[in-house]
């Protein structure tokens, strides 16, 4: 720790992207900078906050960020810089602050560097915590971005009804936990699909899906899904893409809905593979809407009164999946590709 000028300066370690990634990302992709030096205080004048990192969040869309720009085929959001830290939702306390509506002392949630401390000058993303009665690492999941994604959704994008048949895709994960169990609490029939035996019967016997089935373990996906939907599907919740979202067109019921948050299967693709059975989509009367989750951001305090109570009740529960130490948050996040983790992925950077 040193100190220029009266400002503290202390280490800042960081886990920086080398280049750009094609194919499945490794973990030699990124490297950990224990080098760099910051400066504990918002520069003179600048409206920025000055954050420690305590909690970051390893999510699916980074890959996107990782892949080198095509002029013309902009993507929603911009790629990491090589050389620089990789960039993601957080959870931080406030150390200084040049901006009105955060002080010292506070706790955010939103976009913040994978490092110890961050100058977040982008400060519209950040959210400030108010319940704190719950863990903090609750932020970056089921009180985050992903709980959000969960919430927009379900119920703005799918139009649920009770009763409904609802097949949920990467089911265990971040977003499909809850997505699961929404559809339960509204008195759904709810199956989900997931990578392993474990996280199979944590759909089953955690979060209360009727049924659940590995799909590695399917050869005829088709098949699989007629077997827990005789009657088809209202309602699929896509976060994998490829052959199930085939399967799953198959398998829908006229006038269902398919909620397209993510598909996990192509990010690693240099060639998307093609959906065959779009036809049916004419035939039964079939929506396909996708949707972003922070068109949906002005909703947060209504998210926040449904599922605090719920959590608090124990209606809703949570499995996270915790790396301990910025070291092991490239692992951390390579693991998302190969379902590695078991719940939402977390890494923790420091407690408090
Ligand atoms: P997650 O489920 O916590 O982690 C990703 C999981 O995807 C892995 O654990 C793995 O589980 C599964 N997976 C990986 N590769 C796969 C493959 N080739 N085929 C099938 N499954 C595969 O992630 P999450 O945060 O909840 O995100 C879920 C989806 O939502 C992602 O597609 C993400 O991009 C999307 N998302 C969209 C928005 C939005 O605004 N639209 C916001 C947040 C997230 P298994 O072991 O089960 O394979």
């Amino acid at each position: 720790m040193a100190s220029g000028g009266g400002i503290e300066e202390v280490s800042n370690k960081q886990v920086i992207l080398k280049d750009y990634v094609s194919g499945f990302p490794k973990e030699s992709d990124m490297y950990l900078n224990a080098s760099g030096t910051i400066k504990l205080k918002v520069p003179e004048g600048s409206n920025a906050v000055l954050v420690k990192n305590l909690y970051l969040s390893c999510d699916p869309y980074m890959r996107g960020r990782m892949k080198q720009p095509i002029p013309g085929n902009e993507t929603y959001i911009e790629p990491f810089k090589p050389g620089s830290p990789i960039v993601g939702y957080g959870v931080a306390k406030v150390l200084d602050s040049g901006h009105p509506d955060f002080k010292k002392g506070d706790l955010i949630w939103g976009i913040t560097g994978w490092e110890e401390y961050s100058l977040i000058t982008a400060t519209q993303t950040l959210f400030k915590i108010h319940h704190t009665d719950v863990p903090l690492s609750f932020y970056t999941g089921l009180l985050g971005m992903p709980g959000m994604t969960a919430y927009a959704g379900f119920y703005e994008i799918c139009s649920p009804k009770k009763g409904e048949h609802v097949f949920i895709s990467a089911a265990s994960g971040a977003v499909g936990q809850l997505v699961g169990q929404f559809a339960k609490l509204l008195g759904c029939y709810v199956v989900g699909s997931a990578g392993s035996k474990e996280k199979v019967d944590l759909l089953k016997n955690k979060f209360g899906f009727n049924e659940a089935f590995n799909y590695k373990e399917e050869p005829d996906l088709h098949a699989a899904l007629k077997r827990y939907f005789p009657e088809g599907i209202d309602i699929y919740f896509e976060n994998v893409g490829g052959k199930m979202l085939d399967a799953v067109i198959l398998n829908m019921r006229a006038h269902g809905r398919i909620a397209v948050c993510g598909m996990i299967s192509q990010y690693n693709l240099e060639h998307p593979e093609g959906v065959h059975n779009l036809m049916t989509v004419v035939w039964k009367r079939v929506r396909i809407e996708g949707f972003m989750v922070y068109e949906y951001y002005h909703l947060y305090p209504k998210f926040l009164e449904l599922v605090l109570p719920y959590i608090k009740e124990g209606k809703i529960t949570y499995v996270e999946d915790v790396a301990e130490g910025l070291e092991s948050a490239p692992a951390a996040l390579i693991g998302l590709f190969t379902g590695r983790n078991v719940g939402k992925q977390v890494v923790v950077v420091a407690r408090e």
